[in-house]
């Protein structure tokens, strides 16, 4: 029987409407999960550990993935993979996270959890709880795991975790990777496609980075972006990373106000990161006069990069303690399949 550690965090599918409010609130676990007798029906030894509070995932903070890191870090050479119960809203934040604190990992991470309560009959729980248990314990034909990285399987696909998003708010199917294809397709079987999957590597040593830096912010450019909002938030002292989300392939106003005030900013050390604002598609700044001149500005392209993946990953170079030469040199490189 394979052995994986369920890690509760909490999250919509751990929760119960207050019968007072109407409002779905975080309840303990154990109450819900008659269902784990059904995951030992699949022949997997599945050990708990949860969160104490049970936390709605808009809560979650860099101390939580760190929590986590070290939970897996613990037990790493006890269980074969991991689940992770969480909530919907910041999973892609954490999944990308993970996969930037454990380097070299060699076992399946899966995150999962629900649009509806484990409780509701129409619960999507279940099935993405049991399914996320079936993956984590799937290995090679070589006794290997299957999905060595940390990945998200939610409704019926697994994807990569940095490569993820939360694309819907109510749709079962609320998970998108537009930049990379799912990793697996669970339909009456589950179907690996092996070749989008990082290999399983036996040297590999976990090492953790348990330190994120989170001197970083998300700049949303739009039409008519006012100079002293962009100067204001350059010029917090303790700034040190900025992704910056532009236009299509990585286009912006070729003001010059904003030219200069990027070119300070990297000056300064600041490191920015361009990453597009559409869902899909890559960063080419050299495409057009309007990304040339960010460019030449010293801002970095994040080619097809999420924004929580890009975002997590100067957390955990900067958390490191790396020079933003150093973080700008590793910025340009994919660490763990992140673009
Ligand atoms: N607000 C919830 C959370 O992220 C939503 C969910 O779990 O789907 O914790």
């Amino acid at each position: 029987m394979k052995k994986i550690l369920l890690i509760y965090t909490g999250g919509t599918i751990g929760m119960r409407e207050n019968p007072e409010t109407g409002a779905l609130e975080s309840v303990d676990f154990d109450k819900s999960l008659p269902l784990l007798k059904e995951v030992r029906a699949l022949r997997i030894d599945v050990e708990t550990v949860k969160f104490e509070p049970a936390i709605d995932s808009s809560d979650i903070n860099p101390s939580h993935w760190r929590k986590l890191a070290e939970i897996i870090a613990a037990n790493y050479d006890r269980f074969f993979g991991f689940v992770i119960l969480h909530g919907t809203d910041t999973m892609a934040y954490t999944a990308s996270a993970l996969s930037f604190m454990l380097e070299g990992l060699s076992k399946p991470v899966v995150l999962t959890g629900s649009q509806l309560p484990i409780g509701k009959i129409r619960t999507d729980g279940k099935e993405n709880l049991i399914t996320a248990m079936e993956i984590a314990s799937a290995e090679d034909g070589n006794g290997n795991p299957m999905v060595p990285e940390v990945s998200i399987f939610f409704h019926d696909k697994l994807l990569r975790g940095n490569r993820s998003t939360k694309s819907s708010a109510d749709r079962f199917d609320a998970f998108t990777s537009f930049n990379y294809p799912p990793l697996a397709r669970a339909a009456v079987d589950i179907l690996y496609d092996r070749e989008y999957i990082l290999p399983y590597r036996p040297d590999n040593k976990l090492k953790l980075h348990l330190s994120m830096d989170n001197r970083v912010i998300v700049l949303s450019l739009f039409p008519g972006i006012p100079e002293d909002m962009v100067r204001g938030m350059l010029s917090i002292p303790s700034l040190k990373g900025v992704v910056l989300r532009t236009f299509g392939s990585g286009n912006a106003p070729q003001e010059e106000w904003l030219n200069d005030l990027l070119r300070e900013a990297s000056a300064k050390g600041v490191v920015i990161v361009n990453i597009t604002q559409c869902a899909g598609g890559y960063v080419a700044m050299s495409r057009y006069e309007t990304g040339l001149h960010l460019q030449q500005a010293g801002v970095l392209s994040g080619s097809d990069s999420t924004v929580e993946a890009a975002l997590t990953k100067m957390m955990r170079l900067f958390g490191d303690g790396l020079t933003p030469a150093e973080v700008r040199e590793k910025m340009s490189i994919a660490l763990c399949g992140e673009f």
